[in-house]
């Protein structure tokens, strides 16, 4: 049995009968049972809630499961897209998640739960160590991709948010989950939630660019698409060459950032739109390259064979830029359907694809994924910032944990509570008697783990650190700031037997 709900005008009015439907779309025989369950399960713990929009809050996960299923994500992703925000908002427990649904379920929803705790300050140490903790919390992708979902929902209904939280919302989205959705591939995520940061973050930018966009050019640009689209199609036709055209507009936070980056007016961005080309086979990619080079002059300097050699996130495609009729540069972007889908959905298609060749699922394979990108970047020259700070070996070897309010710590695998201590601060850590590690009295020497919660407890009268605790720590700073103390003290003792004795 289905719960359905009242039907009202919601913005963002959303059933799971669309949901399931979406998912039959990719996957005809896709089992949807749990899909269901899930929902039904999520309707109940949210029951009575209302979201500020004024919606209940059921609108929201059917929301957040919706665009997990339109990116193509796996059913177990989908269901904890459904119950993300049950643990952490209703007074159902997620031993109750876990029961009804399974570790795997639970274990996504968990990993949601805790990258919502991280907070963002709009600081620079923050921004970098945020995107590399997302990445290597997310042992598994899956939680980003339900985290992403969430993020775009929440974005489209901020209207009912204050001011102020909202500019955080958007500063946040376009420093942090942008980024790394590029970084994944995910654009067509990355799109939407950069132009509606976009949109609230520089309204009057926005509402002007907009208007040129649609109005000015719009018209006029669809003609001239129109006419190419038809002078391609007359020539593969002959050749032979089963193909689709579609005419692809750029997002306006993209032209916007050219615009500002390159310092050039609207009319200077001539690759606001791109003709795109999708046909069966890779030779037949090759031979509508020669098509196209054949009927218009093409700037040699703008071709990119992203097929021999594929972007480090994957993305394969042909590139060339041409002298269209009345010499006007257009872009064409030729691929394979395969390509096609791999190009909008990123990791996303790639995990799921990824599931169906091994069935099963290995939760450190997708981190492999991310390792191989960042591998692969390191060699190329246009390394962005991003990935030049985020080092291979901060995912094998690293651990992020959190204080209480929100703070962030990197961390060697390994470290216990000690090392964070001495992490945050010197007298912090030779002051330390105990912790609690999510909520739980733990040993000091006890190892943490990754997005573990730590609130170190101290003694405000203790003089100074155990030397005993050089046996577990692993930090640099912690064993310096041990020995330090240990010879001070040992010092002092000397001196108090032979006086005179001077420091150095
Ligand atoms: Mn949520």
């Amino acid at each position: 049995m289905i719960i359905t709900l009242p039907l009202l005008s919601y913005k963002l009015f959303m059933t799971i009968e669309q949901v399931v439907q979406k998912i039959k779309e990719n996957d005809p025989q896709a089992d949807t049972t749990v899909i269901v369950r899930a929902y039904n399960f999520a309707f109940k713990a949210h029951d009575g809630q209302i979201r500020k929009t004024g919606e209940p809050y059921i609108i929201h996960p059917l929301n957040t499961a919706f665009t997990l299923a339109q990116i193509k994500a796996d059913i177990p992703t989908i269901a904890a897209g459904l119950l993300h925000d049950v643990p952490e908002d209703t007074a159902t427990t997620f031993e109750e998640v876990k029961k009804t649904f399974g570790e795997e379920i639970a274990y996504l929803v968990e990993g949601v739960t805790k990258l919502s705790k991280i907070k963002y300050r709009g600081e620079e140490r923050y921004r970098e160590s945020l995107r590399k903790m997302f990445l290597a919390m997310a042992e598994d992708i899956r939680v980003i991709l339900i985290k992403f979902a969430d993020r775009l929902h929440n974005l489209r209904t901020l209207e009912g948010v204050e001011e102020k939280k909202r500019q955080r919302i958007c500063q946040e989205t376009l420093e942090i989950y942008a980024p790394i959705a590029g970084l994944l591939g995910v654009w067509s995520l990355k799109w939407q939630m950069e132009d509606i940061c976009f949109k609230h973050l520089q309204p009057d930018e926005y509402k002007d660019l907009e208007y040129r966009y649609e109005v000015e050019q719009r018209t006029e640009l669809n003609e001239y698409i129109e006419l190419l689209k038809k002078m391609l199609s007359v020539e593969l036709t002959k050749a032979d060459i089963e193909h689709k055209i579609e005419g692809r507009f750029k997002h306006l936070y993209s032209i916007w950032q050219k615009m500002k980056n390159k310092h050039r007016k609207f009319d200077e961005i001539y690759d606001v739109f791109a003709l795109r080309v999708i046909v069966p086979t890779v030779a037949d990619c090759y031979n509508t390259l020669g098509i196209i080079h054949s009927l218009w002059r093409p700037n040699y300097n703008r071709f990119k064979d992203y097929i021999a050699v594929p972007k480090p996130n994957g993305y394969r495609s042909l590139h060339t830029t041409v002298f269209g009729p009345g010499g006007k540069a257009t872009e064409f972007q030729i691929r394979t359907d395969e390509m096609h889908e791999e190009a909008q959905y990123g990791i996303s298609a790639h995990v799921n694809y990824k599931n169906k060749l091994h069935d099963g699922y290995g939760k450190n394979q997708p981190m492999r994924w991310v390792q191989e990108i960042l591998d692969a970047q390191k060699d190329s020259k246009n390394t962005d910032e991003f990935i030049q700070t985020v080092k291979l070996n901060v995912f094998r070897d690293r651990i992020f944990v959190y204080t209480p309010k929100g703070d962030v710590y990197d961390l060697p695998r390994g470290s216990t509570p000690i090392d964070l201590a001495y992490a945050v601060h010197t007298e912090i850590g030779n002051k330390s008697s105990s912790a609690l590690v999510n909520g739980k009295i733990s040993q000091i020497d006890s190892e943490l783990t990754n997005g573990d919660v730590v609130e170190i407890i101290i003694e405000k009268g203790r003089k100074g650190p155990n030397h005993d605790w050089l046996k577990f720590v692993k930090t640099k700073k912690a064993k310096d700031r041990i020995k330090q103390y240990s010879r001070r003290f040992q010092l002092s003792s000397i001196k108090r037997i032979i006086p005179g004795l001077s420091d150095k």
